[in-house]
């Protein structure tokens, strides 16, 4: 099951301002809220993006991501390597109870341009298969590691290819500012954030990531609320990278 509210909005903010989401074209405009305080109301709907976490699951962070997500109200994307499910089921099933989207990223973490149709069908067929065991029947789209396919994984992905449009290579040092700093100036409405839940410094970018986007008045979705939110019907073996707000 997988819940479809937005998520994210802080409770404390509500204490303190009164945000209410205008069409396009409406001018923003100051109401009485109550309490009789005069706030601005922003114009146009609020700005969305995904979150995305590769490589895991790991009990010890992967864990904690969970628990700093729920406790901001904020769900997630998760493409999960085949070969550490076992073990990590328990987590699994609460990331997915949680509302967060659950996907594939290979068995092994393999290219999987290198890969026969039936090594393509182990690494991805497989992974799939635990997690259907695990969660019941659905999709598990695929993110391939290091975001390359060709022609044959498009035909053969059975799914839409998730990428995404913000890296900041938070695997390549532990500068948890450095991570926080770089998604925070590259981030705009539509984009899909790629960060790895198996490091404890990309867990602590991650939440402080939350809480800024939340302070800048962002809503976090899955990548299919994300998806479904701006029209885009998933179609099998279509990259996608990142879901703006559609030109009116
Ligand atoms: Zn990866």
């Amino acid at each position: 099951m997988r819940r479809y509210g937005l998520q994210g909005v802080g409770l404390g903010m509500l204490g303190l301002c009164l945000i209410l989401a205008l069409g396009p074209g409406e001018e923003p405009e100051v109401r009485e809220a109550a309490g009789s305080a005069l706030v601005e109301v922003e114009s146009g709907p609020p700005p969305l993006v995904a979150l995305t976490f590769d490589d895991g699951p790991r009990e010890v962070t992967t864990r904690r991501l969970l628990e700093g997500l729920e406790l901001r109200e904020v769900n997630a994307t998760f493409f999960l390597v085949g070969s550490r499910i076992q073990g990590c089921e328990a987590l699994i099933q609460d990331m997915a109870a949680a509302g967060n989207q659950v996907g594939v990223h290979t068995y092994d973490h393999v290219m999987v341009t290198d890969l026969s149709r039936r090594d393509f069908d182990l690494q991805v067929g497989k992974t799939r298969a635990l997690l259907i065991d695990l969660l019941g029947e659905g999709e598990y789209w695929l993110r391939p590691p290091y975001g390359i396919v060709d022609q044959s994984v498009e035909r053969w992905a059975d799914g839409p290819l998730i990428l995404w449009s913000v890296d900041p290579e938070d695997w390549k040092d532990s500068d948890t500012d450095r991570i926080v700093a770089a998604v925070l100036e590259h981030v705009k409405d539509g984009d899909i954030i790629l960060m790895h839940d198996i490091y404890q410094s990309s867990v602590d970018a991650a939440l402080r990531i939350v809480d800024a986007l939340l302070e800048r008045g962002y809503l976090f979705a899955t990548v299919e609320q994300l998806m479904d939110l701006r029209g885009v019907e998933p179609e099998q073996g279509i990259l996608y990278t990142a879901f703006p707000p559609v030109e009116r």
